[in-house]
């Protein structure tokens, strides 16, 4: 192939041959999110591809522990209302009450889905889906703890993904496994046009013509040091829309689970507490009675983890240094630890030397979920927002699952409505996919140069030639985000923080890549990874300096309180590649439902 075909684009002298393909719709990602997507358009009959850079039952999705939350009502009676409002108050009224009704009433039928579809729920004795007790998850309005949060034993992402992609090869979308998206393909009316594609395998490129393109590519957690996710979880494609000049959105939000392994922060499922464990702190006292006096070990993520943070740095912490407190399970029956609690049970004899019918798990408050993303409204559509309409699209993209920002978990998410987040809404895109992407759509021809922008990219890496190598930069950006973003945040640590990301950001022009192949080459797909954290970092740290107020997970020291007068807005960020500033505006929630069968839920102080 000539250098001069439109088919090679030729960087620094040096051609990349492209291989063309065409598809009604392009899904990156395999995870929970996407395999639903894909499901859908391919039921729908649209020609449809998935690309992942990982097999698909490796997705992180597999790693989820605790269940997936619908209001099924096989323990107690069971509203969707309810679980809307414990939604919405975990959200501390920062969440989208449309797309949170939308989430809740459609979640009991999606999980009947996957129950058809096979997936092996736990049991109750006469036969239903079994559903054990999650944070904030609430009977009535408030009145009393639910049991909402429907699993298989603790490894319920486990038995979701692989039931899921059983499904997706039912039909007959094409699979492009071990694939990594570089960089969307942008036309210049700003429309999204597809993608470009490195098969890690062979070192081919591939570039892929859509009429929709939907990025199901999972959080960013790996922007910091300690966090639950896997070394997979970049949030690649939340980079490409900073990329494209789009904005992203909430960043400032993300979630640290209470109960990650000291040392290792590998995760130990909230449903551990939900089955009757209780953290203690290093003088043996149930503190969570004092800052949560009826909800207590079972008040939302971010209540817990700041009370855990708050007994470690008043000197009440466990271990020789007081680093850490304890999660209890010694006190439960060993049958029903080993029947629902399998996973975490090895995974504390594994990571931290513990039996758990005997010793308490010493455990550490990890990064564990992003609220922020792409925003899309409830039909994964992106939202572009323009000066007159706040919620205006942006052609041809898509997003769902942890990547998006819809936005159902506001300031904080309630456990186990992630996953249920994926199937709802990778359901919904799909319906609207069938709606934009059938035979009656056009795909006119790309332009000439389309996926340039992509090569240059993976060419400059390939050939980054600077004096640091990746994993140094990647540390640095790690401890920073790690130390000056953290659970507790001031102005004097984000402004470190800011100052710091800015440099490490810059620094990146001067890394170094050792293997110049294209064959399996993971130097350079860490750095392609890498490159995609930093500006997830920087506009992360960025809209936490500028949020000025405690909410949700979101909580300043120097404003401890919430301010819905100013600040109950989303905020938006901008990367600039070239200067890398972060700039900053806003849209507003939506103080709406999407019925009249709700009302808007007003909002108050959340009390546990
Ligand atoms: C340890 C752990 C336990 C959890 N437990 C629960 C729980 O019990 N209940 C709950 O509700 N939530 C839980 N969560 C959260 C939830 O699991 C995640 O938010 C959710 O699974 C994310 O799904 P996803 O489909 O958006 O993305 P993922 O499952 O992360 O999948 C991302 C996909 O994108 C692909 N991809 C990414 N970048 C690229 C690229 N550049 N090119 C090609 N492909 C790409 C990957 O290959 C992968 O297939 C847990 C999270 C963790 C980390």
């Amino acid at each position: 192939m000539n250098d001069q075909s439109p088919n090679a684009p030729s960087v620094n002298g040096r051609a990349y041959p492209l291989v063309d393909h065409k598809y009604d719709v392009v899904v990156i990602g395999a995870g929970g999110a996407g395999l639903r997507a894909v499901v859908g358009c391919s039921e729908a009959g649209l020609r449809t591809a998935c690309i992942t850079k990982v097999f698909p039952t490796r997705s992180h999705t597999v790693a989820a522990q605790g269940g997936i939350a619908a209001s099924l009502g096989n323990m107690h009676e069971d509203d969707w209302r309810w679980h809307m409002y414990d939604t919405v108050k975990g959200s501390d009224w920062l969440g989208d009450q449309d797309a949170i009704e939308y989430l809740c009433k459609h979640a009991p039928q999606a999980v009947y889905e996957l129950e058809h579809w096979g997936m092996p729920f736990s049991r109750t004795d006469n036969g239903t889906i079994l559903q054990r007790a999650f944070g904030g998850m609430s009977i009535d309005f408030g009145k009393g703890q639910a049991m909402r949060t429907c699993a298989a034993a603790d490894r319920t992402g486990h038995a979701m993904l692989h039931t899921m992609y059983g499904q997706a090869l039912r039909h007959s979308a094409d699979f492009f496994i071990e694939y990594f998206a570089i960089d969307l393909i942008m036309d210049d009316e700003g429309v999204c046009r597809g993608v470009v594609a490195l098969d890690l395998q062979d070192g081919t490129l591939h570039r892929y013509q859509a009429k929709q393109v939907i990025l199901a590519t999972g959080g960013y957690g790996r922007a910091f040091f300690s966090c639950t996710s896997a070394h997979i979880c970049t949030g690649d494609g939340n980079a490409m829309v900073l990329r494209a000049g789009l904005p992203l959105q909430d960043m400032e939000f993300v979630q640290f689970h209470p109960t990650g392994v000291y040392g290792a922060g590998v995760l130990i499922t909230e449903g551990a507490r939900g089955e009757g464990g209780f953290l203690t702190n290093g003088e043996g006292e149930r503190f969570m009675e004092r800052y949560a006096p009826t909800a207590k070990d079972l008040a939302s993520r971010d209540v817990v983890s700041r009370a855990i943070t708050i007994e470690i740095r008043e000197g009440r912490g466990g271990g020789p240094n007081k680093e850490h407190v304890f999660l209890n399970l010694s006190h439960l029956e060993p049958k029903m630890l080993a029947e629902r609690l399998p996973g975490i049970s090895e995974s504390a004899r594994i990571f931290s030397g513990v039996d758990v019918t005997r010793e308490p798990i010493p455990v550490l408050p990890t990064v564990h979920y992003n609220m922020g993303g792409i925003p899309t409204n409830m039909f994964g559509e992106v939202i572009r927002p323009t000066e007159d309409d706040p919620d205006a699209l942006m052609p041809g993209l898509m997003a769902v699952g942890e990547a998006a920002c819809t936005s159902v978990h506001g300031a904080n998410r309630l456990g186990s409505n992630s996953l249920i987040d994926l199937v709802v809404f990778g359901r919904a895109a799909a319906q609207r996919c069938a709606e934009l992407a059938g035979d009656g759509a056009s795909m006119p021809d790309l332009p000439k140069d389309a996926g340039q922008n992509a090569i240059e990219r993976l060419d400059r890496l390939r050939y980054a030639d600077g004096d640091i190598p990746t994993a140094q930069l990647r540390l640095k950006m790690q401890k920073t985000m790690q130390n000056d973003c953290a659970v507790f945040r001031t102005e004097e640590t984000l402004q470190q923080g800011v100052d710091g990301i800015k440099e490490i950001w810059e620094e990146a022009k001067n890394v170094k890549v050792t293997d110049r192949s294209l064959v399996w080459n993971t130097d350079l797909i860490e750095t392609l990874e890498f490159d995609n954290l930093v500006c997830q970092a920087a506009v992360t740290v960025n809209g936490a300096l500028n949020r000025e107020e405690s909410r949700g997970a979101h909580a300043r020291e120097d404003y401890p309180k919430r301010d819905d007068e100013n600040w109950m807005k989303h905020t938006l960020a901008w990367g600039d590649f070239e200067t890398h500033e972060v700039k900053l505006g806003y849209r507003p929630v939506h103080s709406y439902t999407l019925s009249n069968e709700i009302a808007y839920i007003e909002p108050k102080e959340r009390v546990y």
